[in-house]
């Protein structure tokens, strides 16, 4: 109840400051979190071993970097989060509104990474048509979109997301046995989230995060139901230590339902 209430208080665009404009998002280094986590996904779809037709992202929030490698794998990808704020967000970008953020830095970078010489605003463009529904969600209940998805997801990708919402460890576990089940067997899931982090702040709402360990991840997965097939992590520099949130890093887990 206390997470849901603040959560009414989220700012979308506080929160993009916080972390989608520099210093965390500074693409002059690899040293930066924003490169490492676009590099994490677009090392990991390059092998070409994840794609099919659906990819779900569960807790987009205001943000679309964390599809930028993604969607040139799925002929459909599905957004979703909690809070309308940020689905209305999602969609002036998707829909290409005035006002929207700019991801032109991030889609730019990508592009650049990916190394296969493709104009940004194709990706952009491409990125775009696939997006084509973007629905409310809510990871504790065990059916997240209140429906199954039908047919599952060929992919699940959820980024600062699951311990973000969660109060402890054991609501985190479950909350990641729930979005399990939009998966079809054997499709790969991709996590991203926050090490060791106790809050985050969105303009007027400071939430609360489950502190995660790498230990944690791993058995979250294991209950879960999910082979690990990577797990890396990054220390977050001193530099970036902002006092937007009190994160110690960043995970980037890829495993297999
Ligand atoms: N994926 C984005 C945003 C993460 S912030 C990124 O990588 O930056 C955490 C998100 O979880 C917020 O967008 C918030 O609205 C969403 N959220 C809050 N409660 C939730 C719930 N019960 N189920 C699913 N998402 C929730």
């Amino acid at each position: 109840a206390a997470l849901r209430e603040g959560y009414e208080h989220f700012d979308p665009r506080a929160y993009l400051r916080n972390n989608y404009l520099p210093p965390r998002a500074d693409f002059s280094s690899e040293e930066f979190v924003v490169p490492w986590k676009l590099r994490c996904l677009a090392e990991t779809f390059a092998s070409g071993e994840i794609r099919g037709r659906t990819l779900i992202d569960v807790g987009s929030g205001p943000t679309i970097y964390q599809l930028l490698s993604a969607c040139d794998h799925f002929e459909e990808i599905v957004a979703t989060d909690y809070l309308a704020v940020n689905r209305e967000e999602l969609g002036r970008w998707a829909r290409g509104e005035p006002g929207a953020f700019d991801w032109s830095p991030f889609i730019q970078h990508v592009c650049k990474i990916e190394g296969r010489g493709e104009p940004w605003q194709d990706k952009e463009r491409r990125l775009r048509a696939r997006l084509r529904r973007i629905l409310p969600i809510d990871v504790h209940r065990p059916e997240p979109l209140g429906a199954p998805l039908r047919p599952p997801a060929d992919a699940l990708l959820s980024a600062f997301c699951l311990e973000a919402v969660s109060p402890d460890r054991a609501a985190f576990q479950r909350a990641l046995a729930h979005v399990g089940n939009l998966l079809r067997p054997g499709g790969h899931a991709l996590l991203l989230g926050a090490l060791g982090e106790s809050f985050y702040l969105a303009g007027p709402a400071r939430l609360p995060v489950v502190p995660l360990e790498e230990s944690d991840v791993r058995e979250a997965l294991a209950a879960a139901g999910f082979a690990l097939r990577e797990l890396r992590s990054y220390a977050m520099p001193p530099a970036l230590r902002t006092g937007v949130d009190d994160v110690d890093g960043v995970f980037f887990a890829h495993a297999q339902k």
